[in-house]
């Protein structure tokens, strides 16, 4: 790829990158204001690289060939050269980030579930739907995949734990910390329509 930056730029860019942290953070905002997109994304991409780059990044790009099952605008579904089982298949996003929660759009998991489903419907396997988000959880990559695995009865993959005890008081505190509210939906108007149908049906003798 060749280099959009200009020379004066290339030279800035080496000025600030000797400059400590906390200097780097002050004159950065004003320098990337100077910036096309595509020439933030050439540096993202050559910090990427620096850094040992990103495995799925690199696939993404085509640096690496995959076994491509669907793609989007925003997104990239492959089947894993050492899978869990045959057809497991993983769905990233076409954005470098590390958390679903970090996705503007929950479009993945719909796409997962197709994936899953295509794999009952081709392969007649049951399917686990697995995010490891952070380290503790087992995420290797620190870019976001969807795993879709299929299983077998006795399959020798194991996702799976020994249910620990609980107090009922420990579930409450929980229950106060951790409960979400639904968004309100205001009704749709063929519902209401419904339930008119629905009475004037009960009227019938
Ligand atoms: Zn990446």
């Amino acid at each position: 790829m060749e280099s959009p930056l200009t020379p004066g730029l290339v030279e800035e860019l080496k000025k600030i990158s000797q400059l400590n942290i906390e200097e780097q953070k002050k004159v950065l905002p004003a320098f990337l204001k100077k910036l096309t997109p595509e020439q933030i994304e050439y540096i993202k991409k050559q910090q990427g690289q620096e850094q040992g780059g990103c495995l799925f990044c690199s696939m993404i790009n085509g640096d690496i060939p995959i076994k491509k099952i669907y793609e989007d605008d925003g997104l990239l579904a492959f089947l894993d050269i050492r899978p869990a089982n045959l057809g497991h298949a993983l769905l990233i996003p076409k954005e470098h980030i590390q958390f679903s929660t970090q996705l503007d759009n929950t479009k993945i998991f719909d796409i997962a579930n197709k994936i899953a489903k295509s794999i009952y419907e081709n392969l007649k396997k049951d399917t686990n739907i697995f995010v490891a988000n952070g380290v503790n959880a087992g995420q290797r990559l620190d870019h976001l995949a969807v795993h879709i695995i299929p299983r077998d009865k006795d399959d020798g993959v194991s996702i799976g734990w020994q249910g620990k005890e609980v107090k009922e008081e420990e579930l409450n505190r929980l229950v106060s910390l951790l409960s979400i509210k639904a968004e309100k939906k205001e009704k749709p108007k063929v519902e209401e329509h419904a339930e008119e149908i629905y009475y004037d049906d009960m009227r019938i003798p």
